[in-house]
């Protein structure tokens, strides 16, 4: 199919990653996850909204069962950084105690989100919580959680597509890149 001319790539100002690079990643994710969870039946939990396309993929990539579930948390801060302080829009639909929990991120820049969705999760009882991500960005270097699975490690850019959005836009990009300028302007 001709993509050409779609019309949010028009937007892009450069593409980091295709979305063949993108299948090929999440795939070598898959094969390491299922190596690591022989014998475990893993929860999937995405974190909505960006972690759709990401969740989609990873989990038809991962040839055994899992089960998905999703959560929504806002978190407050100023400008493009988050704070740290979270509340749940939406909660599991699922009891965890005892499970594998795999949460499914797009992307972690300060992972002060994530730090927290950590410590809720694991307050709850589960058997592991571990974490998967595509992206990465430098800040997250510095967070005290781990991150088990990561796709791509990226510099500190402002990146859209496969799920990530500018004022809720270009999520449905099937690559990832930036933006250029005429976009903010
Ligand atoms: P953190 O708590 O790790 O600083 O924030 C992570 C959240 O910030 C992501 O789930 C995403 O919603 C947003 N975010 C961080 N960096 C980017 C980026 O480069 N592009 C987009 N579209 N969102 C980002
Ligand atoms: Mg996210
Ligand atoms: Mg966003």
């Amino acid at each position: 199919m001709d993509r050409a001319h779609v019309e949010s790539d028009l937007d892009l100002e450069q593409t980091l990653y295709t979305e063949d690079q993108i299948r090929d990643r999440l795939r070598e994710m898959a094969v390491r996850i299922e190596s690591d969870y022989a014998g475990r039946e893993i929860l999937l939990v995405g974190v909505l909204k960006g972690a759709v396309m990401v969740m989609a993929d990873l989990a038809r990539a991962i040839d055994r069962h899992v089960e998905m579930d999703w959560m929504a948390i806002s978190s407050y801060g100023s400008g493009t950084k988050s704070s740290g302080v979270v509340r749940i829009l939406k909660d599991l639909d699922t009891d965890i105690a005892g499970r594998d929990v795999l949460i499914v991120e797009d992307i972690i820049d300060t992972g002060l989100t994530l730090s927290w969705l950590v410590a809720n999760l694991r307050s709850r009882g589960p058997a592991s919580v571990e974490i998967a991500t595509l992206l990465r960005k430098p800040d997250a270097l510095q967070m005290e959680v781990d991150v088990k699975y990561v796709g791509f490690d990226i510099p500190n850019a402002f990146v859209v597509g496969y799920g990530l959005d500018y004022s809720e836009r270009y999520r449905n990009l099937r690559c990832i890149g930036t933006l250029a300028e005429h976009v903010y302007t």
